[in-house]
């Protein structure tokens, strides 16, 4: 799990942001969705944000409320201002492949390029676009401010003729309201695509096992898209093994072996339009354990494993719910997104620094902070330290955050979950 630890990515100050006033979705927005393609790139010294491509897609599947609202800070933002009125009317939060890259070694001496796509729905007027990415402490590091003008002759029609083979596997009451996620088939061919469904299947059926998505069955589309590859399995650049798959992923990103990912975002997306989504799960089809989850990007998983039904779930924890790991290791205590001396955005750890904004306000009467671990058994929810001394604390012993052996999210992490599912729906 160690190469899942990093894509977690994190940043400052959790809690709702402001809730600024509510808009009227119709009011400044079509039933249509503005796909926003960019290229972050740079170096640890220099980073751009760049504009590739404008796309429109025939429906929106997003939320209709709450728009000008972010439910969790992420490493980034997108907002979208009307330009006559200045006014802000519609934002999301993101995490990156990127922003984790420059931490690394590599991005000391090489520049390289990200892909990234964002969804957002589609203005009826000429709309101003911020895209800001933030450093560890949360400050504005990287902008790029764009206008959009709706009627651009250069916006790229997708997803109206040719869509992906796709198939509900789980459908919400009221679809209008429904929290629409995709499983993604990535290293399965076409004859392939009934172990790719049975393991979808599975997925979903793993994630609603677990609190607190049992509750909220009613409130998630989960749709299954049948994206086949020419060649079977995944890339293992390692092993010399370059495939043609649907999403282009490989194992030893930033030369981490396990590290799965895939850059080619805008493939990821170019197989998806025309198909209402947006989160993402991508199950790919080897034996070799790894994955990822980014939060508000995707969640990229192997089936073969036989951990694979509690790795989709931790994955989908940081990519739906933005969630930290649990787990902590010595070599690499802080990562560069995770910093002790300000609160980070997710929910399920605390440096204490703001300690009001996460659980303080659900410990029983008397739980000393931080609890002891000799006393984990008098105070299932405390404020546990990661490692000694690490300055990271977490609300219980055990969650599905921390480990493949438990079956549950903590009471921290469902409570986070549930407040989500509830920014999405309410
Ligand atoms: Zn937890």
């Amino acid at each position: 799990m160690r190469k899942i630890k990093k894509l977690a990515l994190a940043l400052v100050l959790g809690g709702m942001c402001t809730a600024m006033q509510a808009q009227d979705f119709n009011q400044y927005f079509e039933n249509k969705t503005l796909r926003l393609d960019y290229i972050f790139g740079g170096n640890a010294s220099q980073q751009y944000i760049l504009l590739d491509e404008l796309v429109r897609y025939p429906s929106w599947a997003g939320r209709q409320h709450h728009l000008s609202e972010n439910a969790l800070r992420g490493n980034g933002q997108i907002h979208l201002y009307d330009e006559a009125t200045d006014q802000l009317i519609y934002t999301t939060s993101f995490s990156t492949l990127f922003q984790e890259w420059l931490s690394t070694e590599e991005a000391s001496t090489t520049t390289k390029s990200f892909e990234n796509v964002f969804l957002v729905p589609f203005p009826k007027q000429k709309t101003r676009i911020e895209v800001v990415l933030f450093d560890e402490k949360g400050n504005e590091k990287n902008k790029l401010v764009h206008v959009v003008q709706p009627h651009d002759i250069l916006i790229h029609d997708k997803g109206g003729q040719e869509v992906t083979p796709h198939e509900y596997i789980h459908r919400a009451k009221d679809n209008a309201k429904a929290i629409n996620v995709v499983l993604m088939a990535e290293g399965y061919t076409s004859e392939e695509m009934g172990q790719f469904m049975e393991s979808a299947r599975l997925s979903v059926g793993e994630i609603f096992k677990h609190k607190p998505f049992d509750q909220f069955g009613d409130n998630f589309n989960f749709i299954a898209v049948q994206s086949a590859s020419l060649d079977s399995g995944v890339s293992v650049p390692r092993a010399g093994e370059w495939k043609k798959t649907a999403v282009e992923s490989n194992f030893d990103t930033f030369y981490s072996e396990r590290y799965l990912t895939t850059n080619r975002l805008k493939k990821v997306h170019d197989l998806l339009a025309g198909i209402p989504y947006e989160h993402i799960i991508i199950l790919a089809n080897t034996n070799v354990y790894g994955g990822g989850g980014i939060y508000n990007s995707y969640t990229l998983t192997t089936t073969g494993h036989k951990d694979f039904k509690p790795v989709v779930v931790h994955e989908f924890g940081h990519s739906f719910a933005g969630l930290a790991d649990e787990y902590f290791y010595e070599q690499d205590v802080l990562s560069d997104f995770i910093s002790n001396q300000t609160e980070p955005w997710e929910q399920n750890i605390t440096t204490l620094k703001d300690f009001d904004s996460k659980w303080k306000k659900q410990l029983k009467k008397g739980t000393p902070v931080p609890t002891p671990i000799e006393q984990a058994k008098k105070y299932p929810l405390g404020v546990y330290e990661g490692l000694p001394g690490n300055g990271i604390y977490k609300g219980a012993m055990e969650c599905r955050m921390r480990t493949n052996q438990y079956d549950k999210f903590c009471v921290v992490c469902q409570n986070a979950i549930e407040r989500l599912i509830h920014f999405y729906i309410d």
